[in-house]
Protein backbone atom coordinates (compact mmCIF):
# COMPACT_ATOMS: atom_id res chain seq x y z
CA UNK A 1 0.00 0.00 0.00
CA UNK A 2 1.03 3.44 -0.40
CA UNK A 3 2.80 5.20 2.14
CA UNK A 4 3.38 8.64 2.44
CA UNK A 5 6.67 8.00 4.41
CA UNK A 6 8.52 5.85 1.75
CA UNK A 7 7.01 6.73 -1.58
CA UNK A 8 7.70 9.51 -3.55
CA UNK A 9 3.75 9.53 -4.99
CA UNK A 10 0.45 7.88 -4.85
CA UNK A 11 0.69 6.22 -8.01
CA UNK A 12 -0.03 6.72 -11.72
CA UNK A 13 -3.82 6.38 -12.54
CA UNK A 14 -4.61 3.37 -9.77
CA UNK A 15 -8.16 2.55 -9.61
CA UNK A 16 -10.31 2.90 -6.48
CA UNK A 17 -9.09 0.73 -3.61
CA UNK A 18 -12.11 -1.99 -2.93
CA UNK A 19 -14.66 -0.53 -0.33
CA UNK A 20 -18.45 -0.60 0.38
CA UNK A 21 -18.36 2.81 -1.15
CA UNK A 22 -17.06 2.05 -4.24
CA UNK A 23 -19.77 -0.75 -4.31
CA UNK A 24 -22.61 1.29 -3.75
CA UNK A 25 -21.68 4.54 -5.64
CA UNK A 26 -22.61 3.52 -9.11
CA UNK A 27 -20.78 4.92 -12.21
CA UNK A 28 -18.02 7.69 -11.75
CA UNK A 29 -18.73 10.82 -13.47
CA UNK A 30 -16.88 11.66 -16.36
CA UNK A 31 -13.08 13.67 -16.01
CA UNK A 32 -10.77 15.38 -17.99
CA UNK A 33 -8.83 11.97 -17.91
CA UNK A 34 -4.92 12.41 -17.35
CA UNK A 35 -3.15 15.55 -18.46
CA UNK A 36 -1.30 15.14 -21.77
CA UNK A 37 1.30 18.22 -23.37
CA UNK A 38 1.76 21.42 -21.88
CA UNK A 39 -0.47 23.72 -20.23
CA UNK A 40 -0.45 27.27 -18.65
CA UNK A 41 -3.19 28.37 -16.02
CA UNK A 42 -3.40 30.81 -13.43
CA UNK A 43 -4.29 28.26 -10.74
CA UNK A 44 -2.96 24.59 -10.49
CA UNK A 45 -4.44 22.41 -7.31
CA UNK A 46 -3.15 19.40 -6.56
CA UNK A 47 -5.16 16.38 -5.46
CA UNK A 48 -8.75 15.86 -6.33
CA UNK A 49 -10.08 14.71 -2.67
CA UNK A 50 -13.35 17.12 -0.68
CA UNK A 51 -10.01 20.03 -0.02
CA UNK A 52 -8.94 20.45 -3.74
CA UNK A 53 -12.37 19.74 -5.23
CA UNK A 54 -13.99 23.08 -2.89
CA UNK A 55 -11.36 25.25 -3.78
CA UNK A 56 -12.00 24.51 -7.13
CA UNK A 57 -15.81 24.75 -7.33
CA UNK A 58 -14.94 28.28 -5.21
CA UNK A 59 -12.39 29.49 -7.76
CA UNK A 60 -14.30 29.13 -10.67
CA UNK A 61 -17.75 30.41 -9.11
CA UNK A 62 -16.52 33.05 -6.61
CA UNK A 63 -13.25 34.26 -8.27
CA UNK A 64 -13.52 33.77 -11.88
CA UNK A 65 -10.52 31.39 -11.82
CA UNK A 66 -10.54 28.13 -13.41
CA UNK A 67 -8.09 25.99 -12.28
CA UNK A 68 -6.65 22.70 -13.14
CA UNK A 69 -6.56 20.26 -10.69
CA UNK A 70 -4.06 17.22 -10.98
CA UNK A 71 -4.90 13.67 -9.13
CA UNK A 72 -2.47 11.05 -8.76
CA UNK A 73 -5.34 8.33 -9.12
CA UNK A 74 -8.71 8.90 -9.31
CA UNK A 75 -11.21 11.55 -7.99
CA UNK A 76 -11.79 10.76 -4.27
CA UNK A 77 -9.02 8.05 -4.17
CA UNK A 78 -7.36 9.36 -1.20
CA UNK A 79 -9.46 9.92 2.20
CA UNK A 80 -12.44 11.47 0.33
CA UNK A 81 -13.35 8.39 -0.93
CA UNK A 82 -12.89 5.92 1.71
CA UNK A 83 -13.70 7.86 5.01
CA UNK A 84 -16.27 6.39 7.75
CA UNK A 85 -18.88 9.30 6.54
CA UNK A 86 -19.51 11.44 9.58
CA UNK A 87 -19.92 15.19 8.16
CA UNK A 88 -19.83 17.17 11.64
CA UNK A 89 -18.58 19.92 13.95
CA UNK A 90 -15.31 18.74 13.42
CA UNK A 91 -11.72 19.08 12.52
CA UNK A 92 -8.80 18.14 14.62
CA UNK A 93 -8.36 15.87 17.50
CA UNK A 94 -7.89 18.89 20.55
CA UNK A 95 -10.50 18.18 23.66
CA UNK A 96 -12.69 20.70 23.97
CA UNK A 97 -10.97 21.41 27.25
CA UNK A 98 -7.73 21.79 25.75
CA UNK A 99 -8.62 24.14 22.92
CA UNK A 100 -10.47 26.70 25.84
CA UNK A 101 -7.14 26.57 28.04
CA UNK A 102 -4.89 26.67 24.64
CA UNK A 103 -6.81 29.99 23.11
CA UNK A 104 -8.96 31.28 25.23
CA UNK A 105 -12.78 30.98 24.81
CA UNK A 106 -13.02 33.50 22.03
CA UNK A 107 -10.78 31.87 19.84
CA UNK A 108 -12.61 28.32 20.97
CA UNK A 109 -15.99 29.94 20.03
CA UNK A 110 -14.89 31.33 16.78
CA UNK A 111 -13.40 27.93 15.92
CA UNK A 112 -16.39 26.43 16.58
CA UNK A 113 -18.41 28.74 14.18
CA UNK A 114 -16.00 27.88 11.38
CA UNK A 115 -16.50 23.77 12.11
CA UNK A 116 -20.52 25.07 12.03
CA UNK A 117 -19.80 26.84 8.98
CA UNK A 118 -18.28 23.95 7.57
CA UNK A 119 -21.38 21.93 8.40
CA UNK A 120 -23.47 24.19 6.66
CA UNK A 121 -21.49 24.65 3.51
CA UNK A 122 -21.80 20.53 2.88
CA UNK A 123 -25.22 21.08 3.80
CA UNK A 124 -25.83 23.87 1.27
CA UNK A 125 -23.48 21.86 -1.35
CA UNK A 126 -25.39 19.17 -1.33
CA UNK A 127 -28.29 20.70 -1.44
CA UNK A 128 -27.86 23.36 -4.39
CA UNK A 129 -25.97 20.69 -6.76
CA UNK A 130 -28.59 18.32 -5.73
CA UNK A 131 -26.10 16.16 -4.68
CA UNK A 132 -27.44 12.33 -4.07
CA UNK A 133 -25.83 10.46 -1.18
CA UNK A 134 -28.01 9.34 0.53
CA UNK A 135 -28.00 11.74 3.52
CA UNK A 136 -29.30 10.40 7.01
CA UNK A 137 -30.65 12.61 9.46
CA UNK A 138 -28.95 14.73 12.10
CA UNK A 139 -27.80 13.31 15.37
CA UNK A 140 -24.03 12.61 17.08
CA UNK A 141 -23.35 10.53 20.07
CA UNK A 142 -20.41 10.03 22.02
CA UNK A 143 -20.97 7.05 24.08
CA UNK A 144 -18.98 6.68 27.36
CA UNK A 145 -17.44 3.05 26.70
CA UNK A 146 -17.13 3.26 30.17
CA UNK A 147 -19.16 4.23 33.66
CA UNK A 148 -15.95 5.84 34.45
CA UNK A 149 -16.18 8.50 31.65
CA UNK A 150 -19.45 9.72 32.39
CA UNK A 151 -18.64 12.57 34.24
CA UNK A 152 -15.88 13.75 31.70
CA UNK A 153 -18.74 13.56 29.28
CA UNK A 154 -20.97 15.81 31.62
CA UNK A 155 -18.22 18.58 31.91
CA UNK A 156 -17.87 18.10 28.09
CA UNK A 157 -21.33 19.10 28.07
CA UNK A 158 -21.14 21.95 29.82
CA UNK A 159 -18.62 23.72 28.53
CA UNK A 160 -20.55 23.49 24.82
CA UNK A 161 -23.58 25.08 26.66
CA UNK A 162 -21.59 27.63 28.85
CA UNK A 163 -18.60 28.80 26.51
CA UNK A 164 -19.91 27.94 22.79
CA UNK A 165 -23.64 28.68 23.52
CA UNK A 166 -24.27 25.07 21.94
CA UNK A 167 -27.14 22.72 22.74
CA UNK A 168 -24.89 19.82 23.59
CA UNK A 169 -27.39 17.36 25.87
CA UNK A 170 -25.84 14.82 28.21
CA UNK A 171 -27.76 11.36 27.43
CA UNK A 172 -28.03 8.91 30.18
CA UNK A 173 -27.41 4.97 29.98
CA UNK A 174 -31.20 4.38 30.29
CA UNK A 175 -31.98 7.00 27.94
CA UNK A 176 -29.79 5.82 24.98
CA UNK A 177 -30.96 2.23 25.03
CA UNK A 178 -33.35 3.24 22.00
CA UNK A 179 -30.47 4.25 19.80
CA UNK A 180 -27.23 2.02 21.16
CA UNK A 181 -27.58 -0.98 23.08
CA UNK A 182 -25.33 -3.25 24.13
CA UNK A 183 -22.33 -3.79 26.63
CA UNK A 184 -21.04 -0.36 26.27
CA UNK A 185 -24.01 1.82 26.81
CA UNK A 186 -23.10 4.17 29.79
CA UNK A 187 -24.64 7.40 28.55
CA UNK A 188 -23.20 9.83 25.72
CA UNK A 189 -23.05 13.38 24.90
CA UNK A 190 -25.28 14.03 22.27
CA UNK A 191 -24.85 16.65 19.17
CA UNK A 192 -28.08 17.37 17.23
CA UNK A 193 -25.98 18.80 14.24
CA UNK A 194 -23.89 16.62 11.93
CA UNK A 195 -25.39 13.48 9.64
CA UNK A 196 -23.64 10.80 7.71
CA UNK A 197 -23.97 9.88 3.81
CA UNK A 198 -22.28 8.05 1.27
CA UNK A 199 -18.84 9.90 0.68
CA UNK A 200 -18.11 9.19 -2.45
CA UNK A 201 -20.95 10.25 -3.65
CA UNK A 202 -20.55 13.31 -2.16
CA UNK A 203 -17.24 13.67 -3.35
CA UNK A 204 -18.19 12.82 -6.85
CA UNK A 205 -20.90 15.61 -6.64
CA UNK A 206 -18.42 18.21 -6.03
CA UNK A 207 -16.57 16.84 -9.00
CA UNK A 208 -19.49 17.43 -11.14
CA UNK A 209 -19.94 21.23 -9.47
CA UNK A 210 -16.32 21.78 -10.13
CA UNK A 211 -16.38 20.93 -13.72
CA UNK A 212 -19.62 22.85 -14.61
CA UNK A 213 -18.07 25.93 -12.79
CA UNK A 214 -15.31 25.95 -15.32
CA UNK A 215 -12.84 23.45 -13.19
CA UNK A 216 -10.57 20.80 -15.19
CA UNK A 217 -9.88 18.00 -13.36
CA UNK A 218 -7.12 15.61 -14.55
CA UNK A 219 -7.09 11.93 -13.41
CA UNK A 220 -3.64 10.09 -13.29
CA UNK A 221 -1.28 12.96 -13.31
CA UNK A 222 0.66 13.02 -10.45
CA UNK A 223 3.42 15.93 -9.73
CA UNK A 224 6.29 13.90 -9.84
CA UNK A 225 8.55 17.43 -10.26
CA UNK A 226 8.42 20.64 -8.44
CA UNK A 227 10.51 23.70 -9.83
CA UNK A 228 9.78 27.25 -9.68
CA UNK A 229 11.54 30.05 -12.14
CA UNK A 230 10.76 34.13 -12.24
CA UNK A 231 7.88 33.27 -10.16
CA UNK A 232 5.79 30.75 -12.06
CA UNK A 233 5.41 26.82 -10.73
CA UNK A 234 6.62 23.93 -13.14
CA UNK A 235 4.31 20.71 -12.50
CA UNK A 236 5.90 17.73 -14.21
CA UNK A 237 3.19 14.94 -14.67
CA UNK A 238 3.84 11.52 -16.32
CA UNK A 239 1.77 13.00 -19.95
CA UNK A 240 2.40 16.66 -19.54
CA UNK A 241 3.30 19.86 -17.46
CA UNK A 242 1.16 22.70 -15.89
CA UNK A 243 2.57 26.00 -15.68
CA UNK A 244 1.23 28.36 -12.61
CA UNK A 245 1.80 31.58 -11.17
CA UNK A 246 -0.10 29.48 -7.93
CA UNK A 247 -0.13 25.99 -6.57
CA UNK A 248 -2.77 25.02 -3.78
CA UNK A 249 -1.98 21.38 -2.15
CA UNK A 250 -4.76 19.28 -1.20
CA UNK A 251 -2.98 16.27 -0.84
CA UNK A 252 -3.18 15.92 3.35
CA UNK A 253 -2.27 12.89 4.62
CA UNK A 254 -1.07 11.37 0.89
CA UNK A 255 1.48 14.11 0.72
CA UNK A 256 4.69 12.62 -0.09
CA UNK A 257 8.03 14.18 0.93
CA UNK A 258 9.43 14.57 -2.17
CA UNK A 259 6.44 16.97 -3.71
CA UNK A 260 7.54 20.12 -2.12
CA UNK A 261 10.61 20.68 0.76
CA UNK A 262 8.38 23.39 1.62
CA UNK A 263 5.40 21.40 2.54
CA UNK A 264 7.11 17.89 4.37
CA UNK A 265 7.30 17.07 7.67
CA UNK A 266 4.16 19.21 8.33
CA UNK A 267 1.75 16.32 8.74
CA UNK A 268 1.71 12.63 9.94
CA UNK A 269 0.06 10.37 8.30
CA UNK A 270 -1.90 7.70 10.56
CA UNK A 271 -3.64 5.16 9.07
CA UNK A 272 -7.56 4.56 10.15
CA UNK A 273 -9.20 1.51 8.67
CA UNK A 274 -13.11 0.51 8.63
CA UNK A 275 -15.02 -3.04 8.39
CA UNK A 276 -18.69 -3.26 7.28
CA UNK A 277 -20.56 -6.42 8.40
CA UNK A 278 -23.20 -8.48 6.92
CA UNK A 279 -26.55 -6.95 7.44
CA UNK A 280 -28.12 -7.22 10.46
CA UNK A 281 -31.30 -9.35 11.22
CA UNK A 282 -34.32 -6.92 13.13
CA UNK A 283 -32.97 -8.99 16.51
CA UNK A 284 -29.62 -7.71 16.02
CA UNK A 285 -30.36 -4.66 15.17
CA UNK A 286 -32.35 -4.14 18.26
CA UNK A 287 -29.48 -5.51 20.27
CA UNK A 288 -26.75 -3.66 18.88
CA UNK A 289 -27.66 0.04 17.03
CA UNK A 290 -31.27 0.78 16.78
CA UNK A 291 -30.14 3.63 15.55
CA UNK A 292 -28.55 5.25 12.31
CA UNK A 293 -27.11 8.33 13.97
CA UNK A 294 -22.88 8.69 13.67
CA UNK A 295 -21.89 7.15 16.83
CA UNK A 296 -17.80 7.22 18.44
CA UNK A 297 -16.87 5.91 21.91
CA UNK A 298 -14.97 7.49 24.53
CA UNK A 299 -11.66 5.57 24.02
CA UNK A 300 -8.32 7.25 23.27
CA UNK A 301 -7.94 5.04 20.47
CA UNK A 302 -11.82 5.27 19.45
CA UNK A 303 -14.14 3.85 17.68
CA UNK A 304 -16.66 5.33 15.42
CA UNK A 305 -19.56 3.11 13.82
CA UNK A 306 -23.00 3.87 12.18
CA UNK A 307 -25.22 1.30 10.87
CA UNK A 308 -26.00 1.84 7.22
CA UNK A 309 -29.36 2.64 5.42
CA UNK A 310 -29.03 -1.54 4.14
CA UNK A 311 -28.63 -2.56 7.78
CA UNK A 312 -24.74 -3.31 7.88
CA UNK A 313 -22.80 -1.87 10.38
CA UNK A 314 -19.65 0.69 9.45
CA UNK A 315 -17.17 0.02 12.12
CA UNK A 316 -13.56 2.28 12.29
CA UNK A 317 -10.32 2.66 14.38
CA UNK A 318 -7.06 3.35 14.42
CA UNK A 319 -5.10 0.20 12.84
CA UNK A 320 -1.62 0.27 11.17
CA UNK A 321 1.81 2.35 11.73
CA UNK A 322 3.21 1.46 8.28
CA UNK A 323 1.98 1.09 4.98
CA UNK A 324 3.50 -2.47 4.78
CA UNK A 325 1.72 -3.96 7.48
CA UNK A 326 -1.79 -2.08 6.77
CA UNK A 327 -2.84 -5.49 5.05
CA UNK A 328 -2.26 -7.17 8.03
CA UNK A 329 -5.52 -9.53 8.91
CA UNK A 330 -4.60 -8.79 12.85
CA UNK A 331 -5.74 -5.07 12.05
CA UNK A 332 -9.59 -6.51 10.51
CA UNK A 333 -9.40 -8.94 13.56
CA UNK A 334 -8.99 -5.45 16.04
CA UNK A 335 -11.75 -3.80 14.80
CA UNK A 336 -13.85 -7.06 14.39
CA UNK A 337 -13.41 -7.71 18.34
CA UNK A 338 -13.83 -3.96 19.36
CA UNK A 339 -17.20 -4.60 17.84
CA UNK A 340 -18.40 -7.93 19.23
CA UNK A 341 -16.97 -6.18 22.82
CA UNK A 342 -19.29 -3.53 22.45
CA UNK A 343 -22.35 -5.53 20.91
CA UNK A 344 -22.00 -9.33 22.14
CA UNK A 345 -24.72 -10.09 20.11
CA UNK A 346 -22.81 -9.69 17.02
CA UNK A 347 -20.01 -12.02 18.30
CA UNK A 348 -18.69 -13.87 14.86
CA UNK A 349 -20.60 -11.63 12.33
CA UNK A 350 -19.17 -11.91 9.03
CA UNK A 351 -17.46 -9.24 7.68
CA UNK A 352 -17.82 -7.97 3.92
CA UNK A 353 -15.60 -5.12 3.17
CA UNK A 354 -12.24 -4.10 5.12
CA UNK A 355 -10.25 -0.85 3.75
CA UNK A 356 -8.41 1.89 5.44
CA UNK A 357 -6.61 5.22 4.42
CA UNK A 358 -4.17 7.89 5.84
CA UNK A 359 -5.28 10.62 7.67
CA UNK A 360 -3.42 13.49 8.46
CA UNK A 361 -2.47 15.19 11.82
CA UNK A 362 -0.47 18.12 12.37
CA UNK A 363 2.09 19.13 14.69
CA UNK A 364 -0.86 21.06 17.11
CA UNK A 365 -3.37 18.20 15.79
CA UNK A 366 -5.14 21.14 14.57
CA UNK A 367 -6.18 21.96 10.90
CA UNK A 368 -4.75 24.47 8.74
CA UNK A 369 -5.79 26.97 5.58
CA UNK A 370 -1.95 28.79 5.37
CA UNK A 371 -0.07 30.71 2.70
CA UNK A 372 3.03 28.16 2.70
CA UNK A 373 6.58 30.21 3.52
CA UNK A 374 9.21 30.59 1.66
CA UNK A 375 7.52 29.55 -1.55
CA UNK A 376 5.49 31.86 -3.77
CA UNK A 377 1.90 31.68 -3.92
CA UNK A 378 1.72 28.22 -2.81
CA UNK A 379 -1.29 27.34 -0.22
CA UNK A 380 -2.30 24.34 1.60
CA UNK A 381 -4.93 23.15 3.81
CA UNK A 382 -5.05 19.87 5.66
CA UNK A 383 -4.21 18.27 8.97
CA UNK A 384 -7.61 17.65 9.70
CA UNK A 385 -7.10 14.73 11.93
CA UNK A 386 -9.88 12.04 10.51
CA UNK A 387 -12.16 14.74 11.26
CA UNK A 388 -12.08 16.49 7.69
CA UNK A 389 -15.02 15.51 5.75
CA UNK A 390 -17.08 18.48 6.71
CA UNK A 391 -14.10 20.80 6.91
CA UNK A 392 -12.04 20.07 4.21
CA UNK A 393 -15.14 21.39 2.07
CA UNK A 394 -14.75 24.49 4.35
CA UNK A 395 -11.21 24.51 3.96
CA UNK A 396 -10.70 24.58 -0.02
CA UNK A 397 -13.57 27.64 0.43
CA UNK A 398 -11.34 29.21 2.68
CA UNK A 399 -7.88 28.48 0.39
CA UNK A 400 -10.26 29.64 -2.73
CA UNK A 401 -10.43 33.31 -0.71
CA UNK A 402 -6.47 33.63 -0.25
CA UNK A 403 -5.80 32.57 -3.88
CA UNK A 404 -8.60 35.16 -4.88
CA UNK A 405 -6.32 37.91 -2.85
CA UNK A 406 -7.79 37.84 1.31
CA UNK A 407 -4.93 37.28 3.53
CA UNK A 408 -6.68 35.87 6.48
CA UNK A 409 -10.15 34.85 5.29
CA UNK A 410 -11.15 33.63 9.40
CA UNK A 411 -10.90 35.37 12.50
CA UNK A 412 -8.79 31.91 13.78
CA UNK A 413 -5.52 32.80 14.12
CA UNK A 414 -3.81 29.24 14.17
CA UNK A 415 -6.13 28.16 11.42
CA UNK A 416 -4.08 30.44 9.00
CA UNK A 417 -0.42 29.92 10.29
CA UNK A 418 1.67 26.68 8.43
CA UNK A 419 2.12 23.52 10.76
CA UNK A 420 5.31 23.59 12.66
CA UNK A 421 7.36 20.41 11.40
CA UNK A 422 7.61 17.88 13.75
CA UNK A 423 10.91 17.11 15.15
CA UNK A 424 12.97 14.04 15.15
CA UNK A 425 11.43 12.70 11.99
CA UNK A 426 13.00 9.30 11.93
CA UNK A 427 11.78 8.52 15.50
CA UNK A 428 7.83 9.71 14.56
CA UNK A 429 6.28 6.10 14.36
CA UNK A 430 8.64 5.03 16.65
CA UNK A 431 6.93 7.28 18.98
CA UNK A 432 3.47 6.79 17.28
CA UNK A 433 4.12 2.68 18.01
CA UNK A 434 4.62 3.96 22.04
CA UNK A 435 1.67 6.05 22.08
CA UNK A 436 -0.73 2.92 20.92
CA UNK A 437 0.57 0.88 23.30
CA UNK A 438 0.15 3.41 25.97
CA UNK A 439 -3.26 4.42 24.74
CA UNK A 440 -4.68 0.70 24.91
CA UNK A 441 -3.01 0.10 28.34
CA UNK A 442 -5.46 3.16 28.92
CA UNK A 443 -8.32 1.62 27.32
CA UNK A 444 -8.66 -1.39 29.19
CA UNK A 445 -8.64 -0.10 32.40
C1 LIG B 1 -10.77 5.41 7.17
C2 LIG B 1 -11.08 6.87 7.30
C3 LIG B 1 -12.21 7.28 7.99
C4 LIG B 1 -12.51 8.64 8.12
N1 LIG B 1 -13.70 9.01 8.69
C5 LIG B 1 -14.04 10.31 8.77
C6 LIG B 1 -15.32 10.70 9.27
O1 LIG B 1 -16.18 9.86 9.55
N2 LIG B 1 -15.58 12.01 9.41
C7 LIG B 1 -14.66 12.96 9.07
O2 LIG B 1 -14.95 14.15 9.25
N3 LIG B 1 -13.47 12.63 8.53
C8 LIG B 1 -13.14 11.33 8.33
N4 LIG B 1 -11.95 10.97 7.75
C9 LIG B 1 -11.07 12.04 7.25
C10 LIG B 1 -11.60 12.70 5.97
O3 LIG B 1 -11.96 11.71 5.06
C11 LIG B 1 -10.49 13.61 5.41
O4 LIG B 1 -10.19 14.60 6.39
C12 LIG B 1 -10.87 14.33 4.13
O5 LIG B 1 -11.42 13.45 3.18
C13 LIG B 1 -9.62 14.99 3.55
O6 LIG B 1 -9.86 15.40 2.23
P1 LIG B 1 -8.68 15.97 1.37
O7 LIG B 1 -9.25 16.40 0.08
O8 LIG B 1 -7.94 17.00 2.14
O9 LIG B 1 -7.65 14.77 1.18
P2 LIG B 1 -7.80 13.40 0.37
O10 LIG B 1 -9.21 13.07 0.10
O11 LIG B 1 -6.98 12.40 1.07
O12 LIG B 1 -7.17 13.73 -1.05
C14 LIG B 1 -5.77 13.90 -1.28
C15 LIG B 1 -5.50 13.50 -2.71
O13 LIG B 1 -4.19 13.95 -3.08
C16 LIG B 1 -3.71 13.07 -4.06
N5 LIG B 1 -2.26 13.23 -4.21
C17 LIG B 1 -1.30 13.03 -3.26
N6 LIG B 1 -0.08 13.29 -3.79
C18 LIG B 1 -0.26 13.69 -5.07
C19 LIG B 1 0.62 14.08 -6.12
N7 LIG B 1 1.95 14.10 -5.96
N8 LIG B 1 0.09 14.45 -7.31
C20 LIG B 1 -1.26 14.44 -7.50
N9 LIG B 1 -2.15 14.04 -6.54
C21 LIG B 1 -1.64 13.67 -5.35
C22 LIG B 1 -4.11 11.70 -3.53
O14 LIG B 1 -4.12 10.73 -4.55
C23 LIG B 1 -5.50 11.98 -2.94
O15 LIG B 1 -6.55 11.63 -3.83
C24 LIG B 1 -11.62 9.61 7.57
C25 LIG B 1 -10.50 9.20 6.86
C26 LIG B 1 -10.22 7.83 6.72
C27 LIG B 1 -9.03 7.40 5.94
Amino acid sequence: MYDPFVHAHPGIGAPHSSSYWVDTAGAAPEDDGPLSGAIDVEVAIIGAGYTGLSCALNLAREHGIRAVVLEANQVAWGCSGRNGSFARISGGRVALSELISRYGATTAKAYFDEMSAGLNTVRGLIREGGIECDAQPDGVFKVASHAKHIDGLKREVGLYNDVLDYGAKFVPGADIQGVHTGAESFGALYMPDGFSMQPLKLAWGLHRMARKAGATVHVGSPVLNWTRSNGVHRLETPGGVVTARQVVVATNGYTSAALNKATAGRVLPVHSQIIVTRALTADEKQQSLPGSECMFDTRNLLSYYRRLPDDRILFGGRSAITGKDAENPQHRQNLHDALCRKFPVLSGIQVDYNWGGWVAVSENSLPFICRVPGEQNVFAAGGYAGSGVSFSVQAGKRLAQMVGGEAQPTQVDFLHQVPKRFPFQPFLRVGQRMAYAWYRYKDAQ
